[in-house]
């Protein structure tokens, strides 16, 4: 917003124009300036003309039989990514990228299959939000940064991003609606830390052990499991909220009862919740386990006294698991 307010006082506008704008994106969730009607014609197409506005489109539109549905974002240089909307009973949730590809290069996920291409800039993180109201019909009631990308290692776009989307000045969004994963980057936990918002945080652990988890997440960007878990506890401590467990169900990987059990006693002892993700078919290597596998994990996971839960099969169908949109899309190219 200030950087609105300094353009339209460049521009020769009275101080109202920039809360009249803001209506029309954060409440009205008009985005687009030439929708604007009661902004002045000449500011209208002056500022389509210095602003992107906006720079991403929908490309692709795949709805799941449940009702999720992903988008294949394009962006203004022709590379994309995927947003996903996700509504439930009595609410949508709407899980945004934070890069195009990932460094981090987790072998189980298509999104780091072909690294980094490039970051996204805390606009197009934010027009994810747009497109995905646009495509939900209203505003979405909670945001998950679990898209492509490994947010914590885009730190500055994506703060920014979250400072807007929480900002009483901007979307005004509830931090504790508004969940940040990572794979464990620690110095990036520690920035998140010290903006001393309540934002949920969500550590994609996979395993209990270091041995283990070698062998899922290359050496690039993996930090050791106890360093992840210090700097977990002390985002906790920082901003007063509980954080929560990823954990990638992979057949003959990671999903014996001992490492259950150890989870378990992992989270008790954090006082994090666990959730389970049973793997979606990206690599041929690593498969699902079983229905009743991963009852008997979660079942084991819980015997500790942990909160356990397993996530549901959501818009997993043909090229929907997370980052296959885009991946697939750049093999029709
Ligand atoms: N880079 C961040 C956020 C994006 S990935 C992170 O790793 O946390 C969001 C979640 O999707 C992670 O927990 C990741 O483990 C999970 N994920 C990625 N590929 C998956 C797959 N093929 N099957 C199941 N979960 C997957
Ligand atoms: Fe990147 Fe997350 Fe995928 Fe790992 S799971 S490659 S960190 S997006």
């Amino acid at each position: 917003m200030p950087e609105l307010s300094s353009y339209l006082e460049a521009a020769g506008e009275p101080r109202f124009r920039a809360k009249q704008i803001a209506g029309w994106m954060y409440s009205k969730l008009v985005f687009r300036v030439a929708d604007m009607t009661d902004l002045p014609a000449g500011l209208r197409d002056r500022m389509a003309d210095d602003f992107l506005s906006p720079g991403s489109s929908v490309a692709e539109r795949l709805e799941s039989p449940d009702g999720t549905v992903k988008l294949r974002v394009l962006l203004h240089d022709g590379e994309s990514v995927e947003t996903v909307v996700i509504p439930s009973l009595n609410r949508v949730t709407l899980c945004i990228s934070t890069q195009v590809g990932c460094p981090v290069g987790c072998r189980f996920c298509a999104s780091g299959a072909n690294g980094l291409v490039r970051n996204l800039c805390a606009g197009e993180i934010l027009e994810q939000f747009c497109l995905g109201c646009e495509e939900a019909g209203r505003r979405v009631d909670n945001i998950v940064f679990m898209g492509i990308g490994e947010g914590l290692l885009n730190f500055q776009e994506l703060s920014h991003a979250l400072d807007v989307l929480s900002s009483p000045d901007g979307m005004a969004f509830a931090p504790r609606r508004i969940t940040v994963s990572t794979s464990g980057y620690v110095p990036g936990m520690r920035r998140l830390a010290e903006l001393k918002k309540e934002y949920n945080l969500a550590i994609s652990l996979h395993a209990v052990d270091d041995r283990t988890r070698s062998s899922i997440i290359p050496d690039r960007v993996r930090y050791p499991i106890n360093e992840i878990l210090e700097a977990a506890d002390a985002y906790r401590d920082a901003v007063n909220r509980f954080y929560t467990f990823e954990y990638t169900l992979i057949s003959g990987v990671n999903d014996s009862l001992p490492e259950a059990k150890k989870l378990g006693e992992i989270a008790m002892l954090h006082h994090a919740k666990v959730n389970l993700i049973p793997v979606n078919p990206v690599n041929p290597e690593f498969s699902r386990p079983s229905q009743r596998a991963i009852r008997a994990f979660e079942q084991t996971v819980a015997s500790t006294g942990a909160m356990v839960t397993v996530r549901s099969e959501r818009g997993s169908g043909r090229d929907a698991a997370c980052g296959q949109l885009r991946i697939s899309a750049r093999r029709r190219q």
